[in-house]
Order: structure tokens, then sequence, then C-alpha cells
């Protein structure tokens, strides 16, 4: 073994936080790169998870191990009784602790809130019942992903300036969060975010975030399913066109619209999982839709943009979830 080797299995000993390390705290948090000298009263006032563990009754001096939830007092540290907290990361832990010790650590309305916070937040704030703060993460991100189609299309630039990143580089790490703190109501929006990938995007994504494999079928089902939807209405198109000529035609030409009217190059209209694309306005344009009247463009613009807002209220069945009505009401308990 050389040196370096002997050095990667050298054992880090996790050490205090320059912050949370308060004097008169009178217990130890433990994870494995930070320790944390906190107090029970300030933990319990704010979660349950953590009122029930200092509520175990101490035997011989150390209480017991474990209570569930992957936290337990097992040693002391400096005469304190010490909570290991296990598989949670420190600095994780640390954006938890400092906003709910510092007022202004943590603002809901702040869109400048880095993801790795929000992500850290929504996780651990749900492991230990942490309830103010779990509702106020789950409400900042459901303003970046709105439940109605007009509200997410008005808001969905991949290129977008959020949480300290790109709007596109958000919506994996957010669904495997919302994933691990089963926040129903953003579920349908994050997997239709993650379902405009390729293929080959989608596996690198969840094998970088290590995600659990049952949701990503969910994924990869839900977005082709999405695909079809899209693909059969655009298929559907001349049909619609011939159809619609025959009611509200109003072509001045010896031939209507049902004889003359075509589409060209809606190919690349097909195969997303992109509901911005199925834009009514653009597919009735001069660009996919020759030679016919305006009436005929008007009724395929109104035809694609009613089929649209159909997938949209599909959409959470799609991933196996329950309807919009269910989840808006889910959110707006939070509120
Ligand atoms: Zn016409």
């Amino acid at each position: 073994m050389d040196v370096d080797e002997a050095h990667q299995e050298e054992e880090i000993v996790p050490h205090p936080h320059e912050i949370l390390w308060y004097p008169d705290g009178d217990v130890v948090l433990a994870t494995d790169t930070l320790l944390f000298k906190v107090h029970k009263l300030i933990l319990s006032l704010q979660s349950s998870v953590f009122r029930d563990m200092f509520a175990f009754p101490a035997v011989d001096g150390v209480q017991d191990a474990s209570n569930g939830n992957g936290a337990g007092v097992q040693e002391t540290y400096e005469g304190l009784p010490m909570v290991v907290l296990i598989g949670d990361k420190g600095k994780e832990v640390a954006h938890l602790l400092r906003t709910v010790y510092e007022r202004s650590y943590y603002y809901r309305d702040d869109d400048g809130t880095p993801l790795e916070k929000i992500t850290a937040l929504l996780v651990l704030s749900t492991k230990y019942d942490f309830r103010r703060i779990r509702s106020d993460v789950i409400l900042q991100i459901s303003r970046k992903y709105p439940i109605s189609l007009k509200g997410y299309l008005g808001i969905d630039d991949d290129w977008a300036e959020m949480f300290g990143t790109r709007r596109m580089d958000c919506h994996y790490p957010l669904l495997n969060a919302v994933l691990k703190a089963d926040v129903e109501c953003l579920l349908p929006l994050l997997y239709y975010a993650c379902s405009d990938y390729l293929m080959q995007g989608v596996l690198q994504n969840s094998r970088r975030l290590s995600m659990d494999p049952q949701s990503i079928i969910v994924l990869i089902s839900g977005r082709d399913a999405l695909k079809d939807r899209i693909n059969s209405i655009v298929k559907g198109l001349p049909d619609e066109v011939r159809e619609s000529a025959a009611q509200s035609c109003s072509s001045p030409t010896p031939k209507p619209c049902r004889k003359v009217a075509y589409f060209t190059g809606l190919d690349a209209t097909c195969n997303t999982s992109d509901l911005g694309e199925l834009n009514g306005k653009s597919i009735a344009s001069a660009a996919f839709l020759k030679r016919a009247c305006e009436n005929c463009a008007t009724h395929i613009a109104k035809f694609v943009d009613k089929k649209r807002e159909e997938i949209w209220n599909e959409l959470p069945s799609l991933f196996g979830l329950r309807c919009w009505k269910d989840l808006k009401e889910e959110l707006a308990k939070l509120s």
C-alpha cells in the first residue's frame, strides 16, 4: 500500500461546524464530516422526530440508539449526548440547522436560493418532519413549476437562471428530491420536465443522482405515452384540415381548403414530449400549413391548443399519479 492509498483509507474525523457549535448547546448531532452542538428545545419545537427522540428516557446515561429515522443517540461527545444522523451529509444538515436557527438563512421567495440548499432542505425537512420548512420549500418549487399549462409554458425557458443555475439543470435534482420527500403535487410537473431529454440524457442523469430505478421506469413510460399523444395529434392534422374546411372554410376560390390546403414539415413537431412545440398558432402558420384560408388556419390553431390542453389535463395519469384537482388540493393545504 503506498502513501496515497493509506491516506485514502484514513478515516475522516467529523469536526465541529464553525457556526453551529453553540457553547450552551445540550446535544451534539454527528454526520459523516461535521458535528453540530445545538439545543434539544429548539429542534423539538419545530421537528416531531427530534421531539420524540429527545423524549425517550435515558438508560444508564445512553438513550435509545434507533428511532426508525436513521438517527440515534449512540454515544457522548464531551459529556453531551451525541445523535448520529446516519446517511445524512454534513453540508446538507448544516443547511437545515442554519434555516432553523437563522431567520434570514432561507427565504422561500428568494429565487436565488442555490439548488443544493433547496434539495437538502426538502429531503431533510421531510425526514425529520420540520413541517414549516418543508411546506415553504414545496411552495417555492411550485412557483417555478406551475400546475396550469399556460403558467408552465410561460416560465419554461431551459436557459433561464433558476436557483443559482440554469433551469434545465434543476429538473433532475429536483425530481430526485421530490421523490425522496414524497411530494406528489410536484411529481407530474417534474416528471414532465425530465421527459424532454434524449434517452441517453435520462439514463445519465438518473445514474449521476443514483435515482430510484422504479421511478425511472415511471418516467420513461410516461415520456413514451406523452410522445405518443403528441404524435397522434400531429398525424391527425391533415384529416382535421379537410374536416374543418367542410364546416367553416371561407376560401373565395372555387377550390376550398379541403381540396387544396396541406401541411408540410410536420415531422419537426413529432417525437417530442415538449408541449411547447405543440403550439396552435405556430402549427397553423404558413411555415406548416399551406394554401389554407384564415378561417381554416384559425380552426387548426384552436384545435391544436385544445388537444394540447387535453394532454396536460391527462399528464398526472401518464405518470401513474392522482388527478390535478387532488394535487392542487394537496398543494393548497401547504399555503
Ligand atoms: Zn378554408
